[in-house]
């Protein structure tokens, strides 16, 4: 939760300080700070807002917050603490008709036992669970006593939810490989460094016994070129089983899919050796079959990554998860295969900007979008390293890390500082696996009246109600949201920002 001041005008700034406030909330500039998270959570990019559309209009300032929800405290500010914990047992949330959450800014009175929301400015009652709650009944707060307790107090809070609030069973974390096959994927040794970086998470993630998550994590892995293969990983097994799912019109999961997608805590030791013949495995392969050359010489293969991808949903729909892909050549096969859009003649004419724009005229181009909303509703993340020698047309896939909160590491021209590029790889690569994530949130942010929002810039899916589908948030995570005004005069002396991660 923050607040800022807003202005009426450019010269009575200063006097503003000193008017009567138009609302009971009057707040010194210190208790402002004290009460308000820290920079760090959210930011503005103005100090104070303007209070009126005739100023804003006037001011042509953009009026923008930056949310980054799981930034890590700044230490200085709370003394170190870890951020409070609160856990109401089986009682809702106690939340304002706005929907707005108790926070430092509500104007509480405990004689009466109601309170005025800083957000809506509506006035409503504690419930009497709330404040006849202690430890006993459920409640886990750091204090008893009602003004001194923690919602009234810190304005980062952790709420432990209950089976209420959850869409689905909470699943363990399911990180899922997708390695492209192909003779340039291979012979640079991006196959080899992708298993020998995965290989290296899974050994710290076994010793580091203090993380939560490290015992519970599974992990699959699935090759494709021209078609599609699921690496079966059996215990005590020394050789992992390879079977084909499907001939690009129609797949097949495996049923049961316990071979494909392993907890590392039980199998490691067929995890490494997968590992380790995977790319002896497939460089035979890819030695004996006939090479196909593109326009500009240089060697092509064929990939059917959009039919890995569908196979991949399959496997994750029921639980979400990770998904990771190595890719260097064009999808060229099946469903959402993508042409080479480079037309020189576009260059420096006012369609130059179409060349840098997702494929939307064809089947094939819709087919990126569409499946990267779908991934994102079953709150799984796409993230993928490419390596393009050749026309890929980034533009269109990366479609997938945008509606899935993913991210997109881009290696081109490997011939240039290669041992530089291929550090590069393993290095984000390792800190995308070991970096703590947040496993299927929904964001929403709240605003006081006067103001509301008129765009979101960020990496997820938002629906029609303001909701954010975020399948994993990282603590690199940030989401920058354009506010508005939409009264002619807004009657609060602030302006209240409160986000909520579920
Ligand atoms: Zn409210």
């Amino acid at each position: 939760m923050m607040m800022w001041p807003l202005y009426n005008s450019y010269s009575q700034k200063e006097e503003t300080k000193k008017e009567k406030p138009l609302s009971n909330l009057n707040l010194e500039p210190q208790e402002m700070q004290t009460k308000s998270c820290s920079n760090n959570y959210i930011s503005t990019s103005l100090k104070t807002f303007p209070k009126t559309q005739d100023l804003d209009l006037q001011a042509k300032l953009p009026l923008s917050v930056t949310i980054q929800p799981f930034a890590e405290r700044k230490k200085e500010m709370k003394n170190n603490q870890d951020i409070p914990v609160i856990n109401y047992g089986k009682e809702n949330f106690v939340r304002c008709e706005c929907g707005g959450y108790l926070n430092p800014f509500v104007q509480p009175n405990f004689m009466s036992f109601h309170y005025t929301c800083p957000l809506c400015g509506t006035t409503s009652n504690f419930p009497e669970w709330w404040i006849n709650s202690n430890s006993q009944s459920g409640y886990q707060g750091n204090n008893m006593e009602l003004n001194k307790r923690v919602e009234f107090s810190d304005s980062v809070i952790e709420f432990q939810a209950n089976s209420k609030y959850q869409n689905r069973q909470t699943s363990d974390p399911i990180y899922f490989f997708l390695i492209e096959i192909s003779e340039y994927t291979i012979n640079n040794n991006l196959v080899a460094l992708m298993c020998k970086s995965i290989k290296k998470w899974i050994k710290s993630k076994l010793i580091d016994k203090e993380a939560s998550n490290s015992q519970s994590i599974k992990v699959g892995i699935i090759c494709f070129h021209s078609v599609v293969d699921a690496i079966l990983i059996k215990k005590k097994s020394k050789r992992p089983e390879i079977i084909t799912l499907g001939d690009l019109t129609d797949y097949f999961v495996p049923c049961p899919t316990k071979s494909c997608i392993v907890k590392i805590k039980t199998h490691y030791k067929s995890i490494y050796s997968a590992l380790q013949l995977i790319p002896e495995i497939y460089k035979k392969k890819i030695n004996h079959q006939p090479i196909k050359q593109s326009k500009d010489q240089q060697s092509t293969s064929e990939s059917c990554l959009s039919f890995a991808l569908q196979i991949s949903f399959g496997f994750l729909n029921s639980v979400g998860g990770k998904l990771i892909c190595l890719i260097a050549n064009r999808p060229n096969l099946s469903k959402g295969m993508l042409r080479n859009r480079e037309n020189q003649e576009l260059v420096g004419s006012k369609e130059e900007s179409t060349l840098l724009n997702p494929e939307k005229d064809s089947i094939h181009g819709q087919f990126w979008k569409q499946i990267a909303k779908k991934f994102s509703k079953y709150y799984i993340s796409v993230s993928l390293f490419l390596f393009p020698f050749q026309y890929l047309d980034i533009a269109t896939f990366a479609q997938l890390t945008h509606y899935t909160a993913g991210e997109l590491f881009v290696y081109d021209n490997l011939s240039l500082q290669t041992a530089h590029k291929l550090r590069s790889f393993q290095r984000q690569l390792t800190q995308l696996l070991n970096r703590e994530d947040c496993w299927e949130a929904i964001i929403r942010t709240r605003i006081s009246y006067g103001f509301s929002i008129k765009q979101y810039f960020t990496d997820c899916l938002i629906s029609n109600d303001d909701l954010l589908y975020v399948p994993n948030i990282s603590p690199d995570y940030s989401l920058n949201i354009q506010l508005q005004i939409h009264s002619k005069e807004i009657i609060s002396n602030y302006l209240f920002i409160q986000t909520v991660v579920v």
